[in-house]
């Protein structure tokens, strides 16, 4: 008999299915400040990784360990790439979302919404259609730990729809600070993190849950509880299930909403993403460094299951 390994916590059986007992959890980055904002870049076999504060955009590769992908990066947070492989990041500093050409020269996507400068872009997702998805909640200026500390200018904290024309629309706007977002792996579903409970313990720490209808969003409600803490950034596999982080680790969700497992960090997660030479494996950013562990599935990104880039 295999004993379940310490990191890991199962609740149902399609856990096990999901991650090997023998599968270990590694450091593979560390002495940081605050990780965020993994990506994976098959096609040069490395991830990429924000250290908000410190202001880089870090490379980590397996042969040749941990680089500098980018200084100055304006207190970059999450990122994402769009299908035709480009990164696309949000930078608190300022206050956009930012897409690096093939070139490396950057173009700015979104600043402003209605003639007033967006909050500070947290988490970003590219449909296939080309439309950039990202959240806008406050972190990045409620102090100058992750950003420049300055009075909001939107009367809320949304969700914004950016067309491939370049039509900036909000898609949602009842959120306290909404968070990490994905979609499921047919984009029929996209789930936003609720974490406003980071500095108002009246709001629920939820995974809400929306029908994805051409431009617009419909509200399908609460899809999960997240305790202890609150959720931040996450990813769906092929199979449809939400991993998500947590105070205590990332948390492993099907599809119908129910807690199946849990991996078990050390350090507070702030976010993940699917990647390595298969595409099952996950790296994990949490708080001052970064893990990886193999698991037994695929991320739904379709570029993260390929070494050669296709979107
Ligand atoms: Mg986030």
């Amino acid at each position: 008999m295999i004993t379940v390994p310490p990191h890991l916590e199962i609740h149902d059986d399609r856990f096990t299915k999901l991650v090997h007992p023998m599968s270990r959890l590694e450091v593979i980055a560390e002495g940081f400040t605050w990780t965020e904002g993994p990506v994976w870049f098959g096609d040069r076999n490395c991830l990429l990784f924000s250290d908000i504060p410190s202001q880089r955009i870090m490379c980590w590769a397996e042969a040749e360990g941990v680089s500098v992908y980018r200084a100055n990066s304006g207190f970059n947070n999450g990122n994402t790439r769009d299908r035709q492989g480009r990164l696309v990041g949000c930078r608190h500093g300022m206050r956009d979302v930012v897409r690096t050409e093939i070139d490396g020269t950057l173009t700015v996507l979104a600043e402003s919404h209605d003639g007033k400068r967006l909050n500070s872009p947290n988490d970003v997702v590219v449909s296939s259609d080309g439309a950039v998805w990202f959240t806008d909640p406050t972190y990045g200026i409620i102090s100058n730990f992750e950003g420049y500390r300055c009075d909001p200018e939107q009367f809320g904290r949304n969700v914004y729809r950016l067309s491939p024309k370049g039509e900036l629309c909000t898609v949602v706007t009842d959120f306290a600070q909404p968070n990490g977002l994905c979609f499921s792996p047919d984009e029929a579903t996209l789930y936003v993190a609720e974490s406003g409970s980071s500095h108002d313990p009246s709001v629920p720490s939820v995974i809400r849950k929306f029908a994805v209808k051409g431009n617009s969003l419909r509200d399908l409600g609460v899809f999960a509880q997240i305790a202890p803490g609150l959720p931040d950034g996450m990813r769906c596999d092929i199979l449809g299930n939400v991993w998500t982080s947590a105070a205590d680790g990332v948390h492993c969700f099907a599809p119908d909403g129910s807690l199946i497992g849990k991996i078990l960090v050390p350090q507070i997660v702030s976010n993940l993403c699917f990647g390595g030479a298969d595409g099952h494996r996950l790296f994990i950013t949490a708080t001052a460094a970064v893990y990886s562990i193999f698991v037994d599935v695929q991320g739904a990104e379709p570029w993260t299951r390929r070494a050669k880039f296709e979107g």
